[in-house]
């Protein structure tokens, strides 16, 4: 016979056991711009602890630099999720230089290398499809680290699907309505959008030039403001996360010239779902060319 004593400590360690199962620490979550971040609480729930280093609208994640509070977040992670395609390399770098080799890393360039625009866009999260990668992926990685929640991220995993079919049929109807545009942008923030749409984007070498904070040249200037005066293309697209003077130059061009315009995001802002963000821009996109009938 047992001694009892030996059946209390049995009993106090299966109970910490229980207490421990149910309320399992969330999982760690860092991700490199919010956009990823929403994607990540959209499909983890309460489950996990999202961390989004880019997140605040005024930042230009092209010239981003991390801190070293950044780098402790991203030792510490369990989960990281980043962009690629050099959006952030920032994040490599820390990712390097804190090898942990139970940390998962999700790259959201990375996971259909033939979904990349061949002109190397790295914009890739103004594609549905991309979006819908990276949730799948995701939810397979929390699926494997806590399997006891495994089937609210199955669920999660369905509601963000179907609320991602609400944006694609919002672009086919977008694409249906109005065929074939030629369009230009300061930067080619929406690469990605555009060729959901089947739309082509003029003056593309001036919008990498001016991602890259390279001076574009006098010629690409003078062509680009010649396709706004003389209405070659249908509308601007600009990014309202940088403020310089050239492309506030070219917005004021546009509009003077009935061009109309529509700012566009880097990344997702604060409080707004992946989804609720793309189909704000599908509605802005579809304001401006009313205006412009
Ligand atoms: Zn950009």
């Amino acid at each position: 016979m047992r001694h009892p004593l030996v059946r209390v400590v049995q009993a106090l360690v299966f109970g910490l056991l229980l207490a421990g199962v149910a309320q399992a620490a969330p999982v760690s979550i860092v991700a490199a711009e919010s956009t990823y971040g929403v994607i990540a609480q959209a499909i983890g729930g309460d489950k996990v602890a999202v961390d989004s280093i880019i997140r605040n609208p005024n930042v230009d994640p092209h010239s981003f630099e991390a801190t070293p509070a950044v780098a402790r977040k991203v030792a510490r992670a369990q989960i990281v999720l980043l962009n690629g395609l050099g959006y952030d390399d920032w994040m490599d770098k820390m990712l390097a230089a804190s090898p942990a080799p139970n940390r998962q890393v999700i790259h959201a360039a990375q996971l259909d290398p033939m979904l990349i625009l061949p002109d190397k866009n790295p914009h890739v999260f103004y594609d549905p499809q991309v979006a819908l990668l990276v949730a799948q992926r995701l939810a397979a990685v929390l699926q494997r680290i806590a399997p006891a929640d495994a089937a609210l991220f199955a669920r999660n995993l369905q509601a963000f699907k179907a609320d991602l079919a609400r944006l694609t049929q919002a672009q086919a109807a977008l694409r249906k309505a109005y065929p074939g545009l030629r369009v230009t942008a300061t930067e080619p923030v929406v690469g990605y959008l555009l060729r959901q749409l089947g739309w082509t984007s003029l003056g593309e070498k001036f919008q990498f030039d001016v991602m890259n904070d390279t001076e574009p040249s006098p010629a690409e200037v003078a062509r680009y403001e010649d396709n706004l005066r003389q209405h070659k293309v249908t509308l601007l697209f600009y990014n309202r996360q940088v403020n310089d003077p050239l492309t506030n130059r070219l917005r004021a061009l546009a509009q003077a010239s009935g061009v109309p315009v529509v700012g566009v995001d880097e990344f997702v802002p604060p409080d707004t779902g992946y989804v609720q963000w793309q189909l704000q821009t599908v509605r802005a996109i579809q304001q401006a060319l009313g205006k412009s009938r």
